[in-house]
C-alpha cells in the first residue's frame, strides 16, 4: 500500500472543542479521512492527547513524510513504528491523538483498498478465536439519562443505559428509540418541557429526586410500551469524578449498588468505583457474580483504559468480568485489538464505545462489530455524532447478510 498524502487539520468536536481529522491519499487514488473523539470523565492512565493543534503538526510535519517515504505492510507494522516513533509510554511526544488519527486512516485505506467494509477488515487482522453468543451482533448499550459530568444536572452517575434483548441491530435500535421517546415524554409530563433538554451524550438531563428515579422512569416507560421483556438494563457510575460527598462515605456506593440491582436488576455496572480501587471492584464481582462468575457485568472503563497492563492488574485482582474498549484510551488500532485479544482470553465481556467527544466518524461501529464485541456504547440515538454510529451499524447489518458474517 502506497502513500502519496497524508494531511490532518482541526476539525470540532461535539463540545466545540477542536479535535484531529487526518486525510490519507493512496497512490491508486483511493482517499480517505478519520477523527478521533474526546472524553471529559477520562481514566488518568489513558494515553496523552495533545492540544489538536499540536497533534496535527505532529502529523504534518513528522509522520506523514514517514509514511509517504516508508512502506507499511500491515496495521501492526505501521502502529508498531509509530508508538516506536513516539518513544513514550503515554504518546505524549507525538500525541495519542495524532497516532490515533493516523492508525484508523490506515486501516479504512487498507479496507478500501482491499475493496472489503472496514468491520470485514478489522475482522481479518484482530486474530481473534471465532465468538459463541446469544448476540449474533453487539448489543446497543444506549445511554437514555446523562449524570455527571456530563450533564448540569443533580445526577451523581454518570449514564443510564438501555440495553435491547433483541436478535438483529434494526430491532435494537427500533426498541432503544421507542423507549428513550417514550421516557422523553414521560420526563416532560413529571417535570415539565425543560426536562427534555439532552445532555453530552444526547441523553436527558433534568435533575432527578435521587439517584435511582431515572431507573424507575426507565422500567414504567418499558412497561407502558409492553417492552420490558426486550430491554436490560446498565450504569456507568464513572466514580472517580463523583462529587456527592454522601456517596464518598464508606459503604455508601455498595449499598447504592446493592439497592439498585436489588430494585431493578441491571446486567452492567460500569466504573463503580474509583479508577485505582481495583479491590472495590473485586469486592462487588464477589459479592454479585461470584466464584462461578455470574451474571452482572462488572466492567472497567477508568480502571483498565484499554491497556494490557492495567488489564492483567485487573484479571490477577478479579476486579472485573468485562471491558470498555475505548481504542483512543490506547492510541492505535492495533493496540485496541490487542487489548480485545487480551479480555477475550481472561473471558470477559467486550464493551467497545465511543466517547462523550465525538465526531462524525463512525469507526467505532466497524470495530465493535468487526471484533465481535459483546456490546457497543454509543450514546443515545439522537444528535448527529451519536446517530452516525447508529446509522452505521445499519448499514453493517446489511452488508454482513449479503456477505455472510
Ligand atoms: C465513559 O465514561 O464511558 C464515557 C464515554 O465518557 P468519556 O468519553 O467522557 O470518558
Ligand atoms: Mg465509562
Amino acid at each position: 500500500m502506497k502513500t502519496s498524502s497524508l494531511i490532518a487539520r482541526t476539525i470540532l468536536d461535539s463540545r466545540g472543542h477542536w479535535t484531529v481529522e487526518a486525510a490519507l491519499t493512496l497512490r491508486n487514488g483511493i482517499r480517505v479521512t478519520a477523527s478521533v473523539p474526546q472524553g471529559k470523565s477520562t481514566g488518568a492512565s489513558e494515553a496523552h492527547a495533545l492540544p489538536a493543534a499540536r497533534a496535527v503538526r505532529n502529523i504534518n510535519k513528522i509522520i506523514a513524510p514517514w509514511l509517504v517515504r516508508a512502506d507499511f505492510n500491515d496495521q501492526d507494522a505501521l502502529d508498531a513504528f509509530l508508538v516506536r516513533l513516539d518513544g513514550t509510554t503515554s504518546k505524549s511526544k507525538l500525541g495519542a491523538n495524532a497516532i490515533l488519527a493516523t492508525s484508523i486512516a490506515f486501516a479504512r485505506a487498507s479496507a478500501a483498498a482491499k475493496k472489503v467494509p472496514l468491520w470485514r477488515h478489522l475482522r481479518t487482522i484482530a486474530k481473534l478465536p471465532a465468538r459463541k453468543s446469544a448476540f449474533a451482533q453487539p448489543r446497543l448499550f444506549i445511554n437514555v439519562v446523562n449524570g455527571g459530568l456530563h450533564a448540569g444536572n443533580n445526577l451523581a452517575f454518570q449514564e443510564y443505559l438501555i440495553i435491547p434483548k433483541c436478535r438483529t441491530i434494526a430491532e435494537s435500535v427500533d426498541v432503544g428509540t421507542a423507549v428513550y421517546h417514550e421516557l422523553g415524554n414521560a420526563l416532560v409530563a413529571a417535570k415539565g418541557k425543560t426536562a427534555a433538554n439532552l445532555g453530552d451524550e444526547g441523553g436527558y438531563a433534568p435533575d432527578f429526586k435521587d439517584n435511582l428515579e431515572p431507573f424507575a422512569m426507565l422500567q414504567h416507560a418499558a412497561k407502558k410500551l409492553k417492552l420490558d421483556k426486550k430491554v436490560d438494563f446498565g450504569m456507568d457510575a464513572a466514580a472517580t469524578d463523583i462529587k456527592d460527598p454522601a456517596l464518598g462515605r464508606p459503604g455508601a456506593l455498595m449499598k447504592a449498588y446493592a439497592a439498585i440491582i436489588k430494585k431493578y436488576g441491571p446486567i452492567y455496572l460500569e466504573d463503580p468505583f474509583d479508577e485505582n480501587d481495583f479491590e472495590g471492584f473485586a469486592g462487588l464481582n464477589a459479592e454479585f457474580n461470584g466464584e462461578g462468575g455470574g451474571t452482572i457485568w462488572i466492567a472497567g472503563d477508568d480502571l483498565t483504559t484499554t491497556n494490557v497492563r492495567l488489564m492483567e492488574r485487573a484479571h490477577a485482582a478479579k476486579s472485573v468480568n468485562a471491558i470498555i474498549i475505548k481504542p483512543n484510551q490506547i492510541g492505535s488500532v492495533s493496540e485496541a485489538l490487542a487489548a480485545v485479544r487480551l479480555a477475550r482470553e481472561y473471558g470477559w465481556a467486550v464493551v467497545a464505545s465511543h466517547r462523550s467527544g465525538e465526531t462524525n466518524d463512525d469507526f467505532i461501529a466497524d470495530f465493535a462489530y468487526g471484533v465481535q464485541a459483546d456490546g457497543l456504547k454509543l450514546g443515545a440515538p439522537a444528535r448527529g455524532e451519536r446517530v452516525a454510529k447508529y446509522n452505521r451499524l445499519l448499514e453493517i447489518e446489511e452488508e454482513g447478510k449479503k456477505g455472510g458474517r
